[in-house]
């Protein structure tokens, strides 16, 4: 029988939650988390075997339900989070599929905020609907938009802060005083600001949902993701989806994303500290048309960002005068900034939403959302802030 040492104490700070929270030693007593690679566990008689089934005896059925190494996972998180629950998923997308179908039922009403994530898009725009849940999509930033889409069967409002790929920011404390009228619930997708810089709960939020994909692996090694609410709410409505449709976060990406969390709060410092420096020095520049940074005065919602942010972002959006030709010429002529979509990496990565992410939701979409032909992300990495400053410096000469 493995023992719960230590899963974490109030006093910690979140350092410290992150290197210790959720720890459980097996009888070996080792120093770092134990990989438990197991589908099922065995009984030591049929009444044990009965009484795990029936919850008089809370241990492990099977890991599609819950498996130790996981476990940790998700108690480190709910410590540093402040939620009385969470669930591991195998992906982001699993995250923010099992937070809006445990939400929701047919006849219901969900409102987004029109600037999501792709995936997130189609499931609230083209998914939802199919099994009879109708959806809006608003202007995150303009809260009157939010408040008059509520509908008496509004059941969740679902919103990512800051947006990809444009960084806008959403006032989370607003939207979340409409929801609680409404009696709806509140999903927070906070990959963008991480759980360092953004703490969706204390601001009202009802449920938070994360892609550790991104900065809580921040290797580009494995795909997963999280939902953190209630306790009640995740055991009576999130836990039955998971334990019976199976989008179940595996023990050996708990294992990796677990290794990933002890280094997420000097990682994020650092990358945002270089984000803050490129923007700074791109900023005014005459091929730079627009750059978009939460951490800065001139952003739009800057006023919001200070209010509800602790810091500003590992990610910034330039746009480049001269539309796509431009952007691609300043992208091709990056030699440390990689071509890739991921962020959040501890390499720095590059991407052209217009031809890329946000290919498919149509150019009507993408003036909607201000995703120009010349706008670029940047997710900053761990490179030396020099390095990545004479690599910008150098692809905006060759615009
Ligand atoms: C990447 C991402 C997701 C999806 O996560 P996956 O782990 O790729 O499934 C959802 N929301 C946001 C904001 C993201 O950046």
């Amino acid at each position: 029988m493995t023992e719960k040492t230590k899963t974490g104490s109030e006093n910690w700070r979140p350092s410290t939650t992150l290197v210790h929270g959720g720890t459980m030693r097996s009888p070996f007593g080792e120093t770092s988390e134990a990989l438990y690679l197991t589908q099922g566990f065995v009984y030591g008689n049929a009444e044990a075997a009965e009484a795990r089934f029936n919850g008089e005896d809370p241990g492990y059925v099977y890991s599609r339900y819950a498996n130790p190494t996981v476990s940790m996972f998700e108690d480190r998180l709910k410590a540093l989070e402040g939620a009385e629950a969470a669930r591991g998923t195998a992906s982001g997308m699993a995250a923010v599929n099992l937070a809006l179908m445990a939400a929701v039922k047919a006849g219901d009403h969900v409102i987004a905020a029109k600037a999501l994530f792709g995936s997130c898009r189609y499931i609230c725009e083209t998914l939802l609907p199919r099994f009879g849940v109708e959806s809006t999509l608003v202007d995150g930033t303009d809260i009157a938009q939010w408040k008059a889409a509520v509908r008496p069967n509004t059941r969740a409002l679902f919103l990512e802060s800051p947006t990809n790929p444009t960084l806008e920011v959403i006032d989370i404390a607003a939207v979340a005083d409409i929801a609680k009228e409404a009696g709806a619930r509140l999903i927070v997708d906070n990959v963008f600001a991480t759980p360092m810089y953004q703490s969706p709960l204390q601001l009202g939020a009802d449920v938070v949902v994360y892609s550790a994909t991104k900065h809580i692996d921040g290797q580009g090694r494995c795909l997963g993701g999280v939902v953190l609410s209630d306790e009640e709410w995740i055991t009576e409505e999130v836990m039955p989806f998971v334990k019976h449709t199976g989008p179940h976060m595996s023990p050996f990406s708990a294992w990796v994303l677990l290794k990933g969390l002890e280094t997420l709060p000097i990682r994020v410092a650092r990358q945002s500290e270089s984000a803050a420096q490129i923007a700074d020095f791109l900023a005014g520049k005459p091929k730079v048309k627009q750059l978009i940074y939460p951490g800065r005065d001139d952003h739009p919602q800057a006023e919001v960002a200070k209010r509800q942010m602790r810091g500003g972002s590992t990610m910034l959006a330039i746009e480049i005068e001269g539309g796509k030709e431009a952007a691609f010429r300043f992208t091709n002529a990056l030699e440390i900034v990689r071509i890739s979509n991921n962020l959040g990496d501890a390499k720095s990565l590059i991407t052209h939403p217009a031809t890329t992410t946000h290919q498919s939701i149509g150019e009507e979409a993408r003036a909607e959302l201000g995703i120009t032909d010349g706008i670029l992300r940047l997710s900053v990495g761990l490179e030396d802030p020099q390095d990545l400053l004479e690599d910008v410096e150098k692809a905006l000469a060759a615009v």
